[in-house]
Order: C-alpha cells, then structure tokens, then sequence
C-alpha cells in the first residue's frame, strides 16, 4: 500500500470518528437544551403589593440573539439611564442567556408599576410588557418553548386583568413611529390562536 494511500485511509478514518463524536455531541446538547417548560404560572405572577389595572400585553423582541433580564437590565439603567431599570415586566429566554422558555420576572412587575417599552407614556401605565429574547426581525423566531411559555403567560394574565384578545398587541401595533418591534416572524396569528385555544371551554 502507497504511503499516501495509507494516509487517505487514516483521514477517512479520523473523519469518520469525528463525525460520529459530532452527532452524539450535537445529540446531547439537543436533548439539554429539550427540557420541557412546567412552569407554575400563577406563583410566578404573584405580588406582595397591589395589583395594578393591566388593560394590555404589548409583545416585544429583544432585537439581540441572546439575553436575560439582567442584562437588559443593566443596558436599561446605563444606557437608556432609566432609574427603575429594565423596561419589561416579563422576559422569555430563549436559551442563549436563559432557559429555553425561561420566564424571568421583572422588578417593575413585582411592584406592579408602570413598564418603559413603548414610546406612549400613557399605555405603559397600563400595558404588561413582555420581551421575547431573540431577533425576529432577521432569520430567527421564537423557539417553541419560548411560545409555549407566552401562551400560558398571556391566558394567564388575559384571563386574571380580564384583557380581551384584542387588546394583546404587538409593538409595532402601538402608534408610534417606526419599530419593527416584535419583528416580522413574530407568530402573532399563532399566539392569539394558541391563546383562544387553551381556553376554557365556557359553561352555557
Ligand atoms: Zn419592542
């Protein structure tokens, strides 16, 4: 057998291992990344202080890859120099930054205050902000966890403040000018649809 030969062989050989390593490793990290999102809704929700009267939810994407209420934390009080710190009551990670389908609560929702994510002062008095972690206006959308989680976080907080469907929006929905805000693969047909899937049936 020709030395180079013999050196093909070896190759093949090493590539195939590194192969088979890759789908194991690639399996493994599939499966972590799987778990499945039992999350005690209304626990997560609950305050100490009084409740204020959410009339809206206002959907939102981080507009980065990752991310998690800390971070955007920080960029809100440095950046944006917003004393009360990170703009949403709520975000979901996405699993770069947080869990996949991760609901980090945030502090302006345990104290039941005014949120900082739209550019109309007076919806934000009203308006439950919640930030999906991801940019959606570019390739990406939100992983299934992440929907499962807002679909059970909407009917909740829809059904306790009594929100109609119609009042679950989109920023981009809001009258300002130009966001892109959840972004152009946000499902939003499919949430509402989730939503007024899962809920109930009414008695007659
Ligand atoms: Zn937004």
């Amino acid at each position: 057998m020709k030395i180079v030969e013999r050196h093909v062989i070896i190759f093949s050989i090493a590539m195939y291992v590194t192969a088979i390593g890759l789908l194991i490793y690639l399996q493994f990290i599939g499966k972590e990344r799987q778990f499945t999102v039992a999350i005690d809704i209304e626990k997560l929700c609950k305050v100490d202080v009084d409740e204020n009267e959410w009339e809206y939810v206002v959907l939102h994407h981080s507009a980065t890859d990752e991310g998690n209420a800390i971070r955007f934390d920080k960029y809100h009080r440095e950046k944006r120099k917003w004393p009360e710190g990170l703009a949403y009551h709520f975000v979901i990670g996405n699993g770069s930054g947080s869990g996949n389908g991760e609901i980090e609560v945030g502090d302006r929702w345990k104290k039941q205050i005014y949120g900082a994510h739209t550019a109309n002062m007076d919806l934000n008095q009203i308006a439950i902000g919640i930030c999906l972690v991801g940019n959606f206006e570019e390739e990406n959308e939100p992983t299934n966890n992440q929907l499962e989680s807002l679909t059970s976080l909407v009917n909740y907080v829809s059904k306790r403040y009594k929100i109609s469907e119609s009042n679950v929006i989109m920023h981009n929905q809001v009258n300002q000018k130009g966001t892109a805000c959840p972004g152009k693969n946000f499902p939003y047909e499919q949430l509402i649809d989730r939503v007024t899937r899962s809920e109930p049936e009414r008695t007659l």
